[in-house]
């Protein structure tokens, strides 16, 4: 069986002082019997939503980690630190990690053994853009991406199929455009990891997924969960898409 699994990125919004009403608010209504739920607040506001989430069914993750352990790096922020807070996730690979900071394919696979090296969870994040899919070339972007997931533990890692043109633009894929890039992802995922870990991996989709578009999106058989940018700033608005995901769905 799959578990599936909702994250929010909350992306560089949030304060101390506006969190904490979302977080109570939410660990009252996440129990042990639907989906896991993750909430990936910038670096600042890690230790107080692990204050609030402590012994709840929340999980809270990082929006990405350094692929070193330590060093002179100034500015980024290793994953040994983030473990050392009791961060349990951390999501690599965000395009727009890829778009503005210059993150490859090379770094995002760094980022992600780094991240497992310390024992954190993965949320490995790919897709195309609108050019790559106008081109017909989705598959083969998605291909040479997940190249990334060989020599990673598959316990640790969970992959979200992120199209580009989708991210923050109101357009999310249709349930099938979804359903294709994660049944592909899936096969890609036996030959890098081997039939089992494929059969487990959770895959989710993410970009512009909305309360009311997660049903049909999640009712995919190959899509195991989301993650939500936009829709997960409102507390209601998470919850909606947390309801519509099923518990648990049988693994290949
Ligand atoms: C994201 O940032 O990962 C994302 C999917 O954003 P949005 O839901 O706003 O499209």
């Amino acid at each position: 069986m799959r578990r599936c699994l909702i994250a929010a990125n909350w992306k560089m919004h949030g304060t101390v002082a506006s969190i904490e009403a979302y977080l109570e608010t939410l660990v009252e209504r996440v129990g042990p019997d639907g989906p896991e739920v993750v909430v990936c607040p910038p670096f600042t506001l890690l230790p107080a939503a692990l204050l609030i989430a402590s012994g709840s069914e929340v999980a809270v993750g990082a929006q990405n980690c350094h692929w070193a352990d330590a060093g002179a790096f100034t500015g980024e922020v290793a994953a040994p630190m983030l473990a050392e807070l009791g961060a349990q996730w951390v999501i690599v690979g965000h395009s727009e990690r890829r778009q503005h900071f210059g993150e490859t394919d090379e770094t995002a696979a760094a980022r992600a053994k780094a991240a497992q090296r310390a024992g954190l969870s993965v949320i490995f994040c790919l897709g195309e853009t609108l050019e790559q899919r106008d081109a017909g070339e989705t598959l083969a972007v998605l291909e040479r991406q997940s190249a990334a997931l060989a020599g990673l533990d598959p316990a640790l890692l969970a992959v979200a199929y992120e199209p580009v043109w989708a991210i923050g633009t109101g357009r999310n894929a249709t349930p099938a455009q979804a359903q294709e890039a994660h049944a592909a992802l899936r096969r890609r995922a036996g030959e890098l990891l081997g039939a089992e870990a494929a059969g487990t991996l959770r895959i989710l989709y993410g970009g512009s997924v909305k309360p009311d578009n997660a049903l049909s999106l999640l009712a995919q058989s190959d899509v195991d969960g989301a993650l939500v940018g936009g829709a997960s700033l409102d507390v209601e608005g998470f919850c909606a898409i947390i309801h519509a995901a099923p518990g648990r769905r049988p693994g290949a």
